[in-house]
């Protein structure tokens, strides 16, 4: 396989239709793999917005509050209520804010961003990430599949890697379960969720900063022939170490 940023990609602005941009510089195979930081697709959908449209009412003051005493750093309460009202959980209030997306991903500070944003506050996630990642897939010649990655950290991991939040055109994971090991023993557990791993490979092509290279093309890379899945969200009932938080939270 082989990966290549889109080249001269500009500052994307509400309203820029990604699909074409795409396709004006680069000639896509049906089974390329286009992935593209959701910071660009957010400024397209002109999900941008500034402090000031998020008066802090008790609870992000009091999580602010707690915050500034745990960090010693100044806290926006403005900040913690723009996170309160792009999520519909928070895992953990402190010493980070723990969210989940009203889509399923489970991030800090509800995936909002505040690096690579000219002219304004904050970039908030896209909406629905899989919707975008379908609009890109249709609008595209030969209409490869199309994953919509993030920078994140990982628990029990120091570093941020991208993973994927929204993806069209192929299923997220390769289902492995049914087939054998070199041993021949039948595996038991095993999905792969091939989006991540793509997303991390295109974000070595990106990289996190002012490199200008959102759209990374993955090239002769074959899903093969595996069941998919797109189960890539954990839910609240079958999320042990978060039920575990949350005792701890409420403890
Ligand atoms: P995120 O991981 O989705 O939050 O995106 P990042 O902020 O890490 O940006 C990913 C890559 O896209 C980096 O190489 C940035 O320099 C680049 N980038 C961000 N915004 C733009 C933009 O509007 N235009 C271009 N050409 N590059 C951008
Ligand atoms: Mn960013
Ligand atoms: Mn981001
Ligand atoms: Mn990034």
């Amino acid at each position: 396989m082989e990966l290549f940023a889109v080249p001269d990609l500009p500052e994307i602005r509400e309203g820029d239709d990604l699909a074409a941009m795409i396709a004006d510089r680069v000639d896509l195979r049906e089974d390329d793999v286009v992935c593209v930081a959701s910071t660009v697709v957010s400024k397209a959908e002109g999900r941008t917005a500034d402090l000031d449209d998020f008066p802090p009412g008790p609870r992000a003051t009091e999580i602010a509050r707690n915050l500034e005493e745990i960090s010693g750093d100044e806290k926006d309460p403005r900040f913690a209520q723009a996170v309160l009202e792009n999520c519909t959980d928070v895992v953990m209030a402190e010493p980070f804010i723990l969210t989940e997306a009203p889509f399923g991903h489970v991030s800090v500070n509800a995936g909002i961003d505040r690096s690579n944003v000219p002219d304004h506050d904050l970039l908030l996630l896209p909406e629905r990430p899989s919707e975008s990642a379908g609009h890109v897939h249709e609008s595209l010649p030969e209409s490869p599949p199309v994953l919509v990655t993030d920078t994140a950290g990982r628990s029990f991991r120091h570093g941020q890697r991208a993973l994927t939040i929204g993806w069209a055109g192929m299923p997220a994971s390769r289902d492995w379960r049914g087939e054998t090991d070199r041993d021949g023993h039948e595996l038991q557990v095993t999905v792969q969720s091939v989006v991540d791993e793509l997303a991390g490979a295109a974000n070595l092509v990106s990289g996190e900063g002012d490199g200008g290279d959102p759209v990374v093309i993955v090239r002769d890379w074959e899903f093969g022939d595996h069941d998919g899945s797109d189960n890539l969200f954990r839910e609240m009932r079958g999320d042990f170490v978060r039920q575990a938080l949350r005792v701890w939270e409420f403890d």
